[in-house]
Parts: C-alpha cells; structure tokens; sequence
C-alpha cells in the first residue's frame, strides 16, 4: 500500500466491467481485432440508420470507446457521404492529426488521400480524400467561403463539450447550413454531434430534439483519493507522488499526470528521468513521455507506444489527455486539478493564458483515464471540499465573460469571422448559448478601433476587415500585415508575425540559461523585441537555416522551420491580395509604426516610480523579464500580450513614440487622456 503524503480513500466507481482489453498493437490484424472490440462497434448499424433517417444525430460515449476514429468509416463505408466528403471536427490541430494518422492506418491509405487532415498553416487532403479531420476554425474558415457548406455531406462536431467559442459558433454556421440547404432543395447536411459527457439535453435542444444515442462504457473501477490537505505547490505534490507509485506499484503499470503546459510539462521530464536514474535497480526503468500541442509530431506518437516488458511509462500531458486522446496502460492518474485556458476580460480587453481550477466534469474525465484496461487508481491532489467548490461543467468559452467569471476568450476574431459570414445581427445569432451584449459589445468596439467594421444604419465589415477576415489570425495581427502596404515594409512584418504566432524560437535549456541568454544577446534590439526577432530572422536566412548556427545560438531550429512555413502561407494569402511584398531595409521606425496601427491598445507609458500602466485600462504591468526592454525601460512600449503570474507581465514589447499612438487611433487616445 502507498504511503507518504497521506490519502484518503474515498470512494470506488461502479464496476461495469468486460472481458479484458486485448492489447493494441500496430500490426494491422490486431489493430482489426481491437477495432471490433470498441464500444462503438455494436451500434454501428443503428448510427448509421439514425443518420440517414433523421439527419442529425449526437452521441455520446466515454473516451477510448472509438467515435472519433470509427464513426467517420462507419458512414464512409455505409455510403451515407454519398461520394463527397466527411468532415470532422477537433477542438485541437494535435487531435486532428494524430487521429487522421491512425484512421489513414486502419483504412490502408496514404494519409493525404482517403483520410487527410486540414489545420491552420497546414493542409494535407487531395481530391481523393473523403474523411477529413479537421481544427473548428478551419471549418468556420471554409464556411466564410461557402456558407452552405456543399462540400461536405457530413459534418462531425467533435468534442461538443468542449464548448471552445469555434464549436460554439460553429453549432449555429452548421446548423443554418443544414437549413438553408433543405429550403434550396440542395443535397441534406447530415450533422453527428459527439460528446464524451452526459450533459447534453442541451445540443439535443438545439439541434430541434435529435435523437442521443448512448455507448455502453467500458471503464473499470478507479479508486480515488484526495489529498489530506490543500497543496500550496502542486508540481511538487506531483512529484512526489510519482515517486511513490513509482517505488511500489509493479511494473508496466503505466502512469499520467497532467500538467498545464509546455514548461511545466519539460521540467517535469526532467525530474522524472532524475527519479528514474536515481532509483536505478530498485524500481522499473522510466520511459517519460511529455505530450503537448507544440511537441513535434513523431515525439507525441511516443506515448501510443505499448512499454516494454519491465519498464514504466510516464505520460505528463496538458489536458489534451483528458479526451482528445486515448493511452494505452494507464493504471495512475495523478492529477493536481488545474488547467491553463485562455482568458479574457472583455472590460479591459485583455487576453492572457491562466492557470486555473479544472470544473469538475473535467476532474471525473480524467480520473475515467485510469480505469481503461483494468482498474486503476487516480491521485486528486487537492482536498475533498476543495473539489466539491469546484465548478460542475467548463464554461462555455463564449459566455466566460458573463457572470461574475469575469474572463473569457476574446471574441473580436469570431465576431469578425461572423461578420464576414455575412451575419452582422449577432445579438440574434443562434448561439446555443449567448455571449453577454456586453462582451460582443466590446469586440465590436474594438474591430471598429481597427478599422474593420463601421456603424452605418447597421454595423458592417469594411473592405479592411474583408481582407483582415481572410488571415487566420488575431484581428490585430491581420491588421498590422495589412498597413504594411503603407509602410511599404510587408517583407519585415511577414518575418515578425510569423514568429509571433507559433512557439517561441528561443531555447533555453534549464542548464544552460545563462550561455543562452549571452548568446542571443548579439541579436537584441534596444528598440524591443519584435526588432529583435527580426535581426535572428535575417541572420538564420543568411547562414541558411545552418543547424550548427542554431545550436551555438540557443535557437530552435524546429520552431524556426515552423515559422518560415507559416510565412510562406501567410505569403500566399498575402499574394491572393495582391498585397506589395516591399522591403523597409533598416527602416525600423516603419515597422514598429506599422505594429503601432495593430496594438496601440495595448500601450503602456512609463511612470515616475518606474513602473508602467497600461494606457487603454489604467491597469499597472511590468516588462517580461525575457524582454530586451527589461533594464532599459523605455517611456513607451506596446506588447503582444499579458501574462499573470504574480504580477501582470507584457510580453514581446516594442519601443514607440506617443505621437504614432495618436496618430494611429485618434478617437481612441484622446477619450483615454481625458481625466476621469
Ligand atoms: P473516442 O473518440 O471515443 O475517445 P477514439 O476513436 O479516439 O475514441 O479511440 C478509439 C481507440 O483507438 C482508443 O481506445 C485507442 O486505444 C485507439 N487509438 C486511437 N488513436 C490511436 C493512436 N494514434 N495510436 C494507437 N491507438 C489509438
Ligand atoms: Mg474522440
């Protein structure tokens, strides 16, 4: 039995146990045999009658019990997509394209062809494809072009409880499209709404009482135990009971621990291994696997591996684990009850990534994750009462902002996305569950601020926000690539936005912080650290993206070679608008005005004290200590984005002059200066 930080047994699921799980394997006649065995599998003829009687179906059923992955061949095979395409989608590009790999594997087909995937800066379908995973947005995306949607004869919402604002959105796009195409006579929209929660009286609603089909489980008991008392440090806490389990449960007793994202889950590796090593001999060898979005694509298949005969694997996910993903052999769950979402408070416009308390349907999902082989344990690292104040279902993304939750997902993009959908009354929308007005309210504001929208009889797009709608981007973002034009610098702001919008192409190894930092140092630019991006952009491309120069520079080359992909994409659409691609050379003032006409919301102004305030809230931030601003402290910066950690932090700052704040939004700053 465990010792060490005490646990409370609480109390043991239901026992709905089957026969034992086979043990996946990747040879194909296993895989068919494992196949056969999944929940889904006996429903297989009623789903597809459903679908072809009633045209919208939902379905819910545990993670693990093969929707993702079965339901869209069940309707292939059954011939319900009548020659075109399937689509299907996931809240994360990750899911999508694991999935995409493994169902191209069980069909026998080059991924690409019969099976595809389709995520942003990245779209591996032809015209041979039929089942085509892909992210909420890329619909919604595909949906601005043709909103009937006549691509498509399915259409799989995936991960419904999610509530991401894209499923969201996405519900009520779908659904219009359903409608309209049966009022033109057009061939029907078949749509499969699936869930791995039970609450779902409501997508059953929405979608004008849709019949719910239920898949038997098939989950074993997990025991739970919550911790004794409140963890001020729930890394630590993880740690340690990972050591513990580690000591004494039997080999090939696999564990998952869930983390909140990329850091967390690296230095966590790395005790791990620690632990690994340092009980060498006395405990099963560790085989750590991290599994987050950002990881590369080979790594995160790791985890599907089966362990090896004596060893342990150790699993340390982001809340992709929770549903998106199925791991085989897992006996341990640890999970400390938190999870990272972005954030946004519609008052002061601001959108950040959190740590916050997981609801707790999110707690149950992941104690579910222990019990799919056999029975297992999960480890709550946080007290009884602490998970009974725990909310009961995640907040829909879309209405975080109401209420006294106070945050929520910025909407300005999906606000945009929606306009250019040619749906401008978005207080009447058919949202399954309405933002506040007064969250829409401040989107609307700030699309306007851009220039994207204009208040006639009614509110509409302008032909800026025409072209800012076609980037799959933030509307400030889109923006600032727009007024490059103006600046005749687009050559520049290409190479910085694409930086911006994927990983960070810094390395920092936890043990050589310090020989990073002073090697990147060269590249710092006193005017910020867009300018500096930049400089490492221009210098990778005139050593040729050499390997030995990203090593000695502490860049990561991976991340580098993502961002020049996404370049070239932004290029294309940048190219569809006959947008001049003009190179400023060292013309920097042109380009952190052109990043002013994006981002003068985001502005702070130095203080007596030394200390800054954002321009648009009167809020107090501080400079990021990874910035190149941090020691120089200039009068005014602009920066891409906050983070609350003990203080508000700016991050990825730029030096600008006042006066290009004024000029680039007028009505803006002279409401702001007026004493309030
Ligand atoms: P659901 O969508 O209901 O959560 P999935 O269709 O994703 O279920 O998964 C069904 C089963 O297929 C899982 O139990 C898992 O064992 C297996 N599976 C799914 N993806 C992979 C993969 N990439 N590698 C190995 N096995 C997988
Ligand atoms: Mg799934």
């Amino acid at each position: 039995h465990m010792h060490g930080p005490p646990y409370k047994k609480m109390k043991v699921s239901k026992n709905l146990d089957r026969k034992k799980d086979v043990s996946t394997s990747f040879e194909y006649h296993k895989l068919c045999e494992a196949r056969r065995k999944l929940p889904i599998y006996p429903v297989q003829n009623r789903l597809v009658q459903e679908v072809r009687r009633l045209n919208t179906v939902i379905v819910i059923g545990e993670t693990g019990s093969g929707k993702t992955t079965q339901i869209p061949q069940f309707l292939f095979r059954a011939e319900v997509h009548r020659g075109s395409q399937i689509a299907i989608t996931q809240p994360r590009r990750v899911a999508a394209v694991t999935v995409a790999k493994r169902v191209a594997q069980e069909m026998k087909s080059e991924l690409g062809k019969l099976v595809g995937y389709c995520v942003r800066f990245e779209d591996v379908t032809s015209e041979s494809t039929r089942i085509k995973y892909m992210t909420d947005g890329m619909l919604l995306r595909e949906a601005i072009i043709d909103p009937l949607m006549r691509r498509y004869s399915v259409v799989i919402l995936d991960e419904a409880h999610e509530r991401t604002i894209h499923t969201d959105v996405l519900f009520g796009v779908v659904k219009a499209a359903q409608r309209q195409r049966a009022k033109k006579g057009l061939k029907p929209l078949k749509i499969v709404v699936m869930s791995a929660t039970m609450d779902v009286d409501h997508f059953s609603e929405y979608f004008n009482s849709a019949p719910v089909l239920y898949l038997e489980g098939r989950q074993f008991p997990v025991n739970v135990y919550y911790s004794c008392c409140t963890q001020s440090d729930y890394q630590f806490a993880a740690l340690v009971t990972l050591g513990q389990i580690h000591k004494q449960a039997p080999p090939n007793h696999d564990v998952l621990m869930f983390l909140t994202g990329q850091d967390e889950i690296e230095s966590m590796v790395r005790f791990v291994r620690d632990i690994g090593r340092s009980l060498e001999g006395q405990a099963p060898p560790i085989i750590a696997c991290p599994l987050y979005a950002a990881l590369p694509p080979q790594v995160q298949l790791r985890v599907f591996n089966r362990t090896p005969p004596g060893a342990r694997k150790v699993v340390i996910a982001t809340n992709i684990a929770e549903t998106s993903v199925t791991i085989p052999g897992i006996k341990f769950v640890i999970d400390p009850g938190m999870v990272k979402a972005r954030v946004f408070n519609p008052r002061s416009g601001l959108d950040l990534l959190k740590v916050v308390r997981i609801s707790k349907a999110q707690a149950l999902q992941r104690t579910g994750r222990a019990g799919r082989e056999s029975s297992g344990s999960c480890y709550r690292l946080y007290t009884e009462q602490e998970f009974d104040s725990f909310k009961l279902n995640t907040v829909p993304e879309i209405q975080k902002g109401d209420l006294n939750i106070k945050r929520m997902c910025s909407l300005s993009s999906v606000v945009l996305q929606l306009m250019a959908l040619g749906i401008s009354d978005l207080i009447h929308f058919d949202f399954m569950d309405r933002p506040s007005k007064e969250s829409i309210i401040t989107a609307v504001d700030e699309l306007h601020l851009l220039g994207a929208v204009e208040k006639r009889e009614k509110i509409q797009l302008t032909a800026l926000g025409k072209q800012m709608a076609a980037f799959p981007l933030e509307p400030r973002l889109s923006k600032v690539i727009l007024v490059a034009k103006e600046f005749s610098c687009l050559e520049e702001i290409m190479s910085i936005v694409s930086l911006l919008s994927g990983e960070s192409v810094f390395y920092t190894p936890h043990k050589a912080r310090e020989e990073a930092l002073a090697a990147r140092r060269k590249f710092m630019s006193t005017e910020g650290d867009h300018i500096s991006l930049l400089n490492i952009y221009k210098t990778y491309k005139s050593v040729g993206g050499n390997k030995n120069w990203c090593m000695e520079n502490y860049i990561h080359q991976r991340n580098m070679k993502t961002a020049l992909d996404v370049r070239n994409q932004l290029r294309e659409i940048c190219d569809r608008q006959n947008l001049p691609f003009k190179s400023c050379r060292d013309d920097t003032v042109a380009i952190r005005k052109c990043l002013t006409a994006g981002f003068f919301m985001n502005a702070a102004e130095l203080q007596r004290e030394g200390t800054y305030i954002c321009l648009s809230t009167r809020r107090p931030v501080s400079i990021h200590p990874s910035s190149s601003l941090f020691r120089s402290k200039p009068g005014y910066v602009l920066y891409n984005e906050l983070i609350q950690t003990s203080k508000c932090y700016m991050r990825d700052l730029c030096v600008v002059d006042p006066d290009w704040l004024y000029e680039a939004a007028p009505s803006h700053f002279k409401r702001k200066k007026l004493p309030t």
